[in-house]
Parts: structure tokens; sequence; C-alpha cells
């Protein structure tokens, strides 16, 4: 047992840096939320129409989802009981991979506990001391969690900078064994998507391995294929890694890859080995949202469509996925701002640093596709007259 000195320290560490976050406005807290329907959210009593949910398809409450995730569970547990690697393997993993791989036009799939988690195990394992890493600077914090644990050398380039990444590679691949290129697919707080074409053809040239994390890609992008098939066309890109718990709407991640890749994966990458296999019902789950993507493409497409609107309505850039930032700068600000919207029926959470980079407070909007017109124009509105107006002020 800690002696009552240590705990004491403990405590007043606790206290102290909970203190100073307070003080910046960066302290969060978490706020039960009541989500019980497409797009919908009690807080406090109160119905929210919520912008802030990366269930882009309200798929976590559709009822053939739900109905295959319930089977699951009777059928095969509330739980896989070990690691995949021992007796958590069931046999709808075998299913998802499959369909996943289809999806992504890759050889194989391999699924882990999560997106982070995936991220956390596929990084170290095919990069380590010696090797180089390229990051975009906007890369999700996993992907950069799994670089830092990875031991390899690692350098940012500027976001989505061609260039930058070009100059790097000219400068450093040479010095090193192997080079891995890591970027979002699409930019979980900015919405706009990576290069990965021409990405791809860089990597190619100078023998690096590039990897996409398509969290905001899969399911609303390009038929639901996800943000490495803009145009129709598949961007060169090995290693497709995403989430099943976005627009898929269960939990989960997965890396679709080559064959000899993705039994290296299944071997080596630690948190798939080290930890329990996903409940049944989220990979059922995950395979029915699956057949009611594939099956309805325009469906797919609503979010984008959605976000796209808004985007016009309000003169900002146009939306290239279901995410759009209204950039405020200053957290009090935005914390301001998201309660304005929230008085008003809308919940959109403010973004803060570390989450986003100092000085690019924002509020961050996700469309879905169950979003109604006329909420949307509402929503527009109130933002035009009580948020943009303001900002433009100053
Ligand atoms: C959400 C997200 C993840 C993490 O996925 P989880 O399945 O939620 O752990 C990884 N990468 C990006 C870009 C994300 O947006």
């Amino acid at each position: 047992m800690a002696s009552p000195a240590t705990s004491r320290s403990l405590d007043r560490f606790a206290q102290g840096k909970l203190e100073d976050l307070e003080a910046r406005s960066l302290r969060r807290r978490l706020i039960e939320t009541d989500r019980y329907g497409p797009a919908l959210a009690r807080r406090a009593g109160r119905e929210l129409i919520s912008f802030c949910c990366n269930d882009y398809l309200n798929l976590s409450h559709r009822k053939e989802v739900k109905e295959a995730a319930r089977a699951a569970l009777e059928r095969y547990g509330a739980g896989s009981g070990a690691s995949r690697l021992v007796t958590g393997n069931h046999p709808l993993f075998r299913t998802l991979e499959k369909r996943l791989a289809r999806l992504k036009e890759t050889d194989d799939c391999v699924i882990f506990g999560s997106g982070y988690l995936a991220n956390l195990g596929i990084v170290p394992a095919l990069a380590r001391e010696g090797d180089l890493v390229l990051a975009d600077e906007l890369s999700h914090a996993c992907l950069l969690s799994g670089t830092k644990l990875s031991g390899a050398e690692t350098r940012i380039f500027r976001h989505n900078d061609l260039d930058h990444l070009k100059t790097l590679l000219e400068e450093e691949r040479a010095k090193h064994r192997h080079c891995l290129i890591l970027t979002d697919g699409v930019f979980s707080m900015d919405g706009d998507l990576a290069p990965v074409e021409e990405m791809g053809e860089l990597a190619r040239a100078h023998d690096a391995w590039l990897m996409s994390d398509d969290a905001h890609g899969i399911g609303v992008l390009a038929g639901g294929k996800g943000s490495s098939f803009i145009g129709g066309r598949k961007a060169d890109v090995p290693l497709q890694m995403g989430t099943l718990s976005k627009a898929i709407g269960s939990y989960g991640g997965y890396l679709c890859a080559s064959q000899p890749v993705v039994d290296f994966i299944r071997t080596r990458a630690r948190t798939l080995i080290y930890s329990t296999g996903l409940p049944p019902a989220s990979v059922a789950a995950s395979i029915a949202a699956l057949d009611l993507i594939e099956a309805d493409p325009a469906f797919a497409a609503l979010p984008v469509k959605k976000a796209k609107a808004f985007t016009r309505a309000l003169n900002l850039p146009e939306a290239e996925s279901p995410i759009v930032p209204i950039l405020m700068g200053d957290p009090d600000k935005t914390l301001a701002a998201s309660a304005l919207l929230e008085e008003e029926g809308f919940l959109v959470t403010a973004i803060r640093p570390p989450t986003v980079p100092e000085g690019t407070a924002r509020l961050r909007f996700t469309f879905t596709a169950e979003h109604e017109d006329k909420d949307i124009e509402r929503l527009t509105a109130i933002i035009r007259d009580k948020i943009l107006i303001d900002r433009a002020a100053e």
C-alpha cells in the first residue's frame, strides 16, 4: 500500500494539473449523453440534435445492425474469452476480414480491438530503430503514439505538403533501412483529404511504405470504399487502416493489406496478441453494416452531400467529407459558441488543444445521413447570424 505521504504527493500532482488546465479552459469533462436514435442525444433531460457523432450513417441504431448483434450475442456470448491467438477467434472474425478485404481490394485484412489499438500495433511491427517514419503533422494521435512506441526516427511533414514530403524523402530515406509514411485519409479535425494518389507515387519512387488511416473515409466516400478510391481509381496505398467505430457504427480497427503483410501483423502486432478479441456482437454489427453500405451507395453518399450543402450555404471551403470545422481560435470563444448552439438545441462539441494545434480551437460539425434538411437550415442560420458575425467583427 502506498504511504500517506506518497498518495498526498500524487493527489497534489493531479490537483495542480487540473487547476492549470482549468485556468486555460482546457479541462475536459465527461458528460452523460443518451444517444437514442439517429442524430439525437439527450443531455441533462434535454433533447438535442447531434452534429458531433461519427456515426455518419446512423447505423449504430439501425434495426438490421442491432438484430445481427443480438443474434451473435446469443450464439457466441457476450465476450470472446481470450486473445484472438488463443481462443478468442470466433468465426465472425473471418467473415468480417474477408468482407473488408473485398471492399478495400486487398488480399486480406486483420481486425484489432479498436482503431487506436490497430495503429499502436501496426506501426511498431513495421518500423523500429534504424527505420524512418514520416508523418503528416495533423495525423491522428494514435498514429503518432504508434510511431513513438516504434523507436524509429520520426520526421513530421507539413500538412498535405507533397514538396515537403519529397524533400524529406530525398534527404533522409537513404540513411535508413525502411521508411513508413503515415497520414490520415480524411483528417479527423479538418475534414480535408490527403493526396494519397500522389503520396503513393512518391512512396513507390523512394521505396517507402504508405499507410493511410481512413477512419473517417470508410463507409462514406467513394461508395463506401473510402478515401483511397476517389474518382473510381484505387490509389497505391499498400497499408489501408481504419476503424469500424465511425460510419460502420460498431467498434474495432482493421488493416487491409497484402497476404504477407497481414500474416506478419497477425503474428507480430502486440496489441493483437496481448489484447482480447472483440466481442462477437460488435463484429456481427460491422458485417451487417457493410451489407447495408454496399447495397445502397446513394445512402452512403448522403453525409458528404449534407456537409457540402452546409459549407455552400455559409460560404466556407467546400466540404470533402462529412466533417466541417469552423475555426474560432480561442478555447473560451469556442466553448461559448458551443454553449450558444446547445441553447438552440444543437450538440456541437468545442474541440480544443491538444486535440488540435494551439490557437486553432474550433467547432467541429459532423453530418449524418439522417440529419433533416430543415434542421441543417436552422443550424446554418444561427451560425451565420450569431457566430460568424462575431468572429468577423474581430
Ligand atoms: C477515431 C480515429 C481513430 C481511432 O479509432 P477507434 O476505433 O475509435 O479507436 C484512429 N484514427 C483516426 C483518424 C480516427 O479519427
